[in-house]
């Protein structure tokens, strides 16, 4: 039996390869190849070296892209990137030659990670992956997006490593609506959305919930411009926690947008970089409970290049269990939003804690 390294609760996997940069949607276009190097950087600078495993990403099969997507979709993907369309007919995406091999290696990256987790070489991993993928849905590619990478990964844990029960964490400032389209009626895939409302895309009203058989397992969390963590952080105490709790998820996607972060060109929330690291430990402590700490986390949006650096070093911080490495402490929570829920007799607040600077 393998042997786990002996920081292995710890170690944090990291979906390092310059491909990355490959797809190029235009100079002027905020989704640009300095994303890669900026998530890169963040997650390889928040690590002590001997908590980062890197993993080697593996291009995606049809067959993986499949479990999600329509095959006249993929066909119709492959066929435009690769006849030099420049952008997809199906929504606001632009492409250059290299995008098809790209969206591959992006979904592909993400199942190495899950693999990694799976095989317990990690408990964690972060994947600075590109092209995005929330905004495609089954059918049709649109907002940066050509395949759904979160979604191809629930459906890999589903189908090829026999889970059933999924959580995917959306704190994107964008409504993943690729991702609720893929799973609105499967009760087994739990999608839970903090983000700007109204905003592009336009769903993602509390009301939309899922349907059929998958009425409840879709959770929106709508949230006006200018809102800050107090908001965010409410929705994750009191709607998150409680339906993970019924849930009980044995394995945590994030889909990880850092464009709710204050300042971004895209968006209109306020989330600082130690937020993103308090909503990751809520993360952990619902993965802790029933998923055997398993998360797996996936780059969305986020376009101001210096702060997703900065968020991304937080966050996977966070995912390591390493404390805050900038910023001054932050206010912990009120008494009475601590009383919504905790897990394992630890709240995401009691990790925050934890988590401060001395
Ligand atoms: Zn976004």
């Amino acid at each position: 039996m393998k042997t786990e390294p002996e920081n292995a609760a710890s170690a944090v996997g990291l979906v390092l390869d310059g491909r990355y940069r490959n797809h190029q949607p235009g100079r002027w276009h905020p989704e640009r190849p300095a994303r890669y190097d900026a998530a890169a950087n963040g997650a390889v600078s928040a690590l002590p070296a001997e908590l980062a495993v890197t993993i080697a990403p593996r291009p995606a099969a049809i067959e993986d892209i499949r479990l999600v997507h329509d095959p006249a979709y993929v066909d119709l993907a492959r066929g435009e990137i690769l006849a030099g369309c420049g952008s997809l007919s199906t929504g606001d995406t632009e492409t250059c030659e290299q995008t098809y091999d790209t969206a591959l290696l992006a979904a592909g990256g993400v199942l190495s990670a899950v693999d990694a987790v799976m095989s317990a070489r990690v408990r964690t991993a972060f994947c600075p992956v590109r092209p995005p993928g929330h905004h495609a849905s089954p059918a049709r590619g649109m907002g940066f997006c050509v395949f759904n990478n979160v979604a191809v990964a629930a459906r890999h844990l589903q189908r090829r490593h026999g889970l059933r029960r999924v959580l995917i964490v959306d704190w994107d400032v964008h409504h993943g609506n690729g991702t609720q389209d893929s799973f609105c009626d499967d009760p087994d895939v739990l999608f839970f959305s903090t983000h700007q409302w109204p905003h592009y895309p336009g769903t993602g009203a509390a009301r939309e919930q899922g349907t059929g058989a998958g009425k409840g397992a879709t959770i929106n969390c709508p949230l006006p411009g200018g809102a800050g963590m107090a908001e965010v952080e409410s929705a994750f105490l009191h709607a998150l926690i409680p339906a993970a709790k019924r849930f009980k998820p044995e394995f945590v996607l994030v889909s990880a947008g850092f464009d709710s972060m204050a300042g971004d060109p895209l968006g209109g929330l306020r989330l600082t970089a130690r937020d993103f690291a308090a909503l990751t430990g809520i993360v952990l402590d619902i993965a802790a409970e029933t998923a055997g700490g398993r998360v797996v986390s996936v780059l969305e949006g986020g376009y101001n290049p210096g702060d997703l650096e900065s968020a991304v070093r937080e966050h996977v911080r966070a995912l390591a269990g390493l404390p805050f490495q900038s910023g001054p402490p932050r206010k912990p929570p009120a008494a009475s939003s601590r009383a919504a829920g905790s897990l394992n007799g630890t709240t995401g607040a009691g990790r925050l804690r934890r988590n401060q600077t001395p």
